[in-house]
């Protein structure tokens, strides 16, 4: 899995009248075939943020990837998605038919979230501790595995719900976890991959700019 990186960095930039995105920018406009070395302060590209990360350079976060592949290779949107926990060391606690694995390699490609505000060092000191005494109980065991009810899934969110109950939060069910944190963030995900996916294919991709109507009253000219 050497290549399963986060994937090349993404750029955007405007011209002729439209938002143009590619992997780094061209000399030369790829629609007008002008030279693009002297530009407009409004013509600069910007770089577009990638919502995949190396999950073993994550602490305490909970990480999304699909099942079988990558995000930015494999996954139609409708891929089955597995989940997991990092320790403060990014091994990736995760369970599964097999139990719970122990993963240092693998989710070098993840959505991650993470599950503790900054300053929360009291339970960093413990979240090790936490996440392998909670892994080891018989709840995790491998014959315990049922992949609609007692899954990856299961077992992240009965994580999540011990760190908030440590916290005097309120627990989570499934949905509004499903809600909350993961459907925004695969949202955003497959909109990265089409996009990621044209520009490999055809070096480039093209939107039209919306912010060229009659002059936007306020914080306009984004698109
Ligand atoms: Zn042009």
């Amino acid at each position: 899995m050497q290549r399963a990186e986060a994937g090349k960095p993404l750029i955007k930039f405007n011209h002729c009248r439209k938002c143009i995105y590619s992997f780094s920018v061209p000399s030369c406009c790829p629609l007008c075939r002008q030279d693009l070395g002297s530009r407009k302060l409004e013509e600069a590209p910007v770089s577009i943020s990638n919502p995949f990360t190396n999950g073993h350079q994550e602490k305490c976060a909970f990480l999304l990837r699909p099942t079988e592949g990558t995000f930015l290779r494999e996954y139609d949107g409708r891929s089955d998605l597995h989940v997991g926990i990092t320790n403060t060391n990014g091994v990736v606690y995760n369970y599964t038919v097999h139990g719970v694995q122990r993963d240092e390699a693998g989710w070098e490609q993840s959505v991650s979230i993470p599950l503790l505000q900054p300053g929360m060092f009291g339970l960093m000191d413990q979240w090790d501790k936490y996440l392998e005494d909670f892994s080891t109980s018989w709840a995790w065991l491998p014959h315990r595995y049922e992949e609609e009810h007692h899954n990856c899934y299961s077992y992240t969110l009965t994580f999540i719900n011990c760190i908030l109950a440590t916290e005097g939060k309120e627990q989570l069910d499934k949905d509004e976890f499903t809600e909350k944190f993961v459907v925004p963030r695969t949202r955003k995900a497959s909109k990265y991959i089409t996009l990621y996916r044209a520009i490999d294919e055809h070096g480039f991709y093209v939107t039209d700019r919306p912010d060229r109507e009659p002059s936007p009253p306020l914080g306009g000219g984004l698109c």
